[in-house]
């Protein structure tokens, strides 16, 4: 990422959008975001070579909340096209949490169900259409889709959809829409027939690429423990400083929440010394304590992904992972803090049940499996919470059905017990 470029505030999306963006968490852009929206904004073709999990949805998807603006006439302004039902329903849910403060209308048109309630949606009026290439084509035909005011066009998974033979259906889509628009084809790689498709569809692209960083640095030795709940990632935490020989440590968290808990809990421990670093501290606060942990004056460092990019600490001798990161590439980012100019080093990651999903498609990623190792006997296990226990298992259900529409979820039979039927309806619809 760019330096220049360390928060969404430096785009010019307008207030509805990054206030949305401050209540999803997400502190600062991402390489893809950093990269894609200023040229999408700016009106550009854009070819995106990015995988799910580096932000790129968000990455498409608030540039052109920002061209549609407001609800307008009755038919699509946008059009974005994916490979399957759960993608389309995931990139809906993306544009609603995102469009949030918006009155923006959106409507997702997949197979696997009738077309009946999709088609009263369409005539209540849209502006965002999120569609398989089949069921929109269905709709299309039963001529309920005006399409005259269509300006961007996005295909999303691009080599997803021509592997599943949509190839036919995207050509006759172009066939019936404006001549006139943006267009906009991510795809997870670049294969030659995703190179012929764009010189067809788009025009004087820019090309974004981001290519994860593929190997781990090669002098980090990396440990990975199947680790199942909360209390005992803290046990295990406390077994490895109080253990190991863990002298100068850098402990990475998903969210701002966690680095604090973890932080406090080991200056109580007087496991030190310690300080924490995330984007609610001051720019002082980080400064002091990047450089005390420089000096060798604390022992470990905990922080965000966030807070630690950019930083140049050497001499790490253990990275740990307390929690595994969503956005993939931030474990290349981490684990490499270790390692540096030829110290070895070992990053150590904890990972939940749920957890272990974001593990494979990070090995896919590092194109290398992390060795997993035993937890010490020493260290207390921990039965997991009832109410983690449903966090972990509604996650796990999450990723399959990801990977496999038609998964009705292991969770669905327990849910029962924990949670109303109604709930269980819209979650169903949803996807999620
Ligand atoms: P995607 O690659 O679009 O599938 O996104 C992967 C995950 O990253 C999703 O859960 C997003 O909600 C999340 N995400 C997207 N952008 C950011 C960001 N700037 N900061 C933190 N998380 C993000």
């Amino acid at each position: 990422m760019s330096a220049e470029t360390e928060s969404f505030e430096d785009f010019r999306l307008n207030r509805q959008l990054l206030n949305a963006v401050a209540d999803l968490g997400y502190s600062h852009p991402t390489p893809v975001q950093v990269k894609s929206i200023p040229l999408i904004l700016a009106g550009h073709d854009v070819m995106g070579i990015a995988q799910t999990g580096t932000g790129k949805t968000a990455a498409y998807v608030l540039p052109l909340l920002m061209k549609v603006k407001y609800r307008q006439g009755d038919d699509p302004r946008a059009l974005i096209l994916a490979p399957t039902r759960e993608l389309v329903l995931q990139i809906e849910d993306n544009i609603k949490s995102l469009g949030v403060y918006t009155d923006l209308r959106v409507t997702a048109l997949y197979g696997g169900i009738g077309p009946k309630t999709q088609i009263e949606k369409l005539e209540e009026g849209v502006d965002i259409l999120v569609a398989t290439p089949g069921r929109f084509m269905d709709i299309y035909l039963k001529g309920h889709l005006h399409l005259k005011a269509l300006k961007t066009l996005v295909l999303d998974e691009a080599d997803k959809m021509m592997d599943m033979g949509f190839m036919p259906q995207i050509r006759k889509i172009l066939e019936v829409i404006p001549v006139k628009r943006q267009n906009l084809l991510f795809s997870a790689t670049m294969p030659e027939k995703v190179v012929k498709l764009s010189e067809e569809f788009l025009e004087f692209p820019e090309v974004v690429e981001i290519t994860p960083q593929a190997t781990a640095v090669e002098t980090v030795e990396q440990e990975l423990y199947e680790v199942p709940n909360l209390k005992t990632k803290i046990n295990f935490l406390t077994w490895l400083l109080d253990h190991r020989h863990l002298e100068r440590v850098m402990i990475f968290t998903r969210t701002k929440a966690t680095a604090d808990n973890v932080f406090k809990y080991i200056e109580r421990k007087e496991l030190g010394p310690v300080r924490v670093i995330h984007s609610n501290k001051g720019q002082n606060s980080r400064i002091n304590a990047i450089n005390e942990f420089k000096d060798g004056q604390l022992r470990i460092l905990v922080s965000t992904d966030v807070s630690a990019r950019g930083i140049d600490v050497s001499m790490v001798s253990h990275v740990i992972n307390f929690d595994v990161p969503i956005i993939y590439e931030d474990y290349v980012h981490r684990i490499g803090r270790t390692g540096r100019a030829r110290n070895e080093g070992v990053a150590i990651t904890f990972a939940n049940p749920a957890e272990m999903y974001h593990i494979t498609k990070i090995e896919k990623i590092i194109r290398e499996s992390i060795p997993v190792k035993k937890l010490p006997d020493a260290v207390e296990v921990v039965k997991t919470e009832k109410s983690e226990q449903i966090e972990i298992e509604r996650e796990i259900d999450r990723f399959r059905r990801r990977e496999d529409p038609g998964f009705k979820g292991a969770f669905h039979e327990k849910k029962k017990v924990f949670s109303t039927p109604k709930r269980k309806t819209k979650k169903k619809r949803r996807g999620r």
